[in-house]
């Protein structure tokens, strides 16, 4: 048994001390930690090992050698191939294996390793994170038999313990790195926030908000900008314009902006060990597609519009007017309401086209339409049958009612002032329900044959 010819524990005390300088090197603190394994214990080979989640393999995370001064990762050992290392490595026990060839843990490895690098000892130390066994550091003795000491096994424990602290590091490093990356990479603005403090945001955030990064010190200063770019009647709760961390639940809600662009706002609540520790919001500009589907709506009601309307008049139209004269003649026998159809013609319509052109005949046709509107009731339906004819559907009228507001509306065209354009007369034949017919031909042919006799008796009257 030879003992080590460098043996320098204070080599271990140095890397503590200035491990710390690798908290953004992780892969750097490894290589540190291996060269000092090897010096610290004189070994020519020293190696920190990773073992797999269902402890099926060993990777190489690094292996140093001292004498060539080389560093090396990759190898990966298999427990099928090792079954009584890995079973050894299972108690989590450090094993110093003094007679490396012979010791029963570790002579697997005799034949086509130990054997051949002329490796006499082993001392493997467990690296844990937490209580869970996730890798192991090796030294590697090369020459005769070596019997570990209580120091050397207190010095592998100990950089095992900065293997396992620098591993954790890496990961963390890596989580942090993937959350970067993941908030980036989204096209929403996200921010998260406790009561006091901002505590992580993306630069679409900033863009989205037109903010300052200075003002990100302060989350109420955040706040203020929000509410101050927000319209306040644009949300429904009343705090919607804040950025509270509020109780549980998640939230949804859009926010117009002052600005004119529209967003859509999620929140989720952060929670450590259930309890609540802050929110994190995104935000998505839906601007775009906000517009789109107003001028969709607005371009499909101007459709509906457009397929029941008459061009001229704005009244409905043929079509219209005979399916809602078809509805109201259905609804009157369920609900045994009266109900009375009236066909008007303009007098003499041919004349004012002939005299005054067929704009002012158009203007006429505008004028009437404006006429029924504001002299009939809000129930009554009018529609534009064709050319210069007209059908009313008043509803809850019996005949003699329904004659009444025709006279109406009849006398009050007649007494318009004198300085109208042009002065003209209606006719007009009316259908009851019931008595004159029940289909919607019936009553318009029975309408039709009245307005005939009104002409003939003279026009300007109702029959
Ligand atoms: P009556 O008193 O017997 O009803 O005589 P009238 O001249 O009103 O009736 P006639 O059916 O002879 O003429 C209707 C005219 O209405 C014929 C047509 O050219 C005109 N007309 C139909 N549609 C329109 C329109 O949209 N605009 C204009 N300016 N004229 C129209
Ligand atoms: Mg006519
Ligand atoms: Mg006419």
């Amino acid at each position: 048994m030879t003992s080590p010819a460098s043996h320098t524990p204070d080599a271990i005390a140095e890397l503590a001390r200035i491990w710390r300088r690798y908290e953004g090197d992780p892969d750097g603190a490894i290589r540190a930690i291996t060269e000092t394994a090897a010096h610290a214990l004189g070994v020519e080979r020293a190696s920190v090992w990773l073992l797999d989640q269902d402890r099926g393999e060993l990777t190489c995370v690094d292996l140093y050698e001292a004498t060539a001064h080389r560093h090396s990762s990759g190898t990966v050992l298999k427990s099928a191939e090792l079954p009584d290392y890995f079973a050894a490595l299972a108690t989590e026990e450090t094993i110093a294996a003094e007679d490396a060839l012979h010791d029963p843990r570790t002579r697997e490895f005799a034949a086509s390793y130990s054997a051949p690098l002329g490796i006499g000892a082993l001392l493997d130390a467990p690296i844990r994170s937490g209580l869970r066994l996730v890798g192991v550091i090796c030294h590697e003795h090369v020459g005769a038999a070596r019997a570990w000491t209580a120091t050397d096994r207190k010095d592998a424990a100990f950089l095992g313990s900065l293997a396992s602290l620098t591993l954790e590091l890496k990961n963390r490093a890596m989580r942090e790195a993937l959350l970067t990356a993941t908030l980036e990479s989204t096209g929403e603005g996200i921010l998260a926030c406790d009561d006091h403090h901002v505590l992580a945001f993306n630069r679409r955030f900033i863009e989205m908000w037109k903010l300052d990064v200075e003002a990100l010190r302060d989350v109420s200063a955040v706040r203020a900008h929000i509410k101050q770019h927000t319209d306040p009647l644009s949300t429904l709760s009343s705090n919607a314009n804040e950025l509270l961390v509020g109780t549980a639940g998640d939230t949804v809600d859009v926010l117009e902006l002052t600005d004119g662009r529209v967003f859509e706002r999620c929140s989720r609540p952060q929670l450590v060990a259930n309890k609540i520790v802050g929110r994190v919001w995104s935000f998505r500009d839906i601007t775009v597609q906000r517009r789109a589907e107003s001028a969709l709506r607005a371009s499909e009601a101007k459709l509906r519009d457009l397929a029941i309307r008459d061009g001229l008049t704005g009244l409905y139209n043929r079509r219209h007017i005979l399916e809602l004269l078809d509805e109201a003649i259905q609804r009157s026998f369920v609900d045994g309401e009266r109900l009375t159809v009236a066909l008007i013609d303009i007098d003499h319509f041919k004349k004012i086209n002939d005299q005054r052109g067929h704009l002012a005949g158009d203007a006429v046709l505008r004028d009437f339409a404006r006429h029924l509107e504001q002299r009939l009731r809000a129930s009554d339906l009018v529609g534009r049958y064709g050319g210069e004819e007209f059908v009313i559907v008043l509803r809850s009228a019996p005949l003699e009612a329904a004659r009444r507001v025709l006279e109406q509306v009849r006398v009050a065209l007649g007494d318009r002032p004198e300085d109208m354009e042009v002065s003209y007369s209606f006719s007009a034949g009316l259908a009851m329900l019931g008595a004159d017919g029940g289909t919607p031909t019936e009553l318009l042919a029975k309408a039709d044959e009245r307005l005939y006799e009104a002409k003939r008796g003279g026009r300007d009257r109702i029959v």
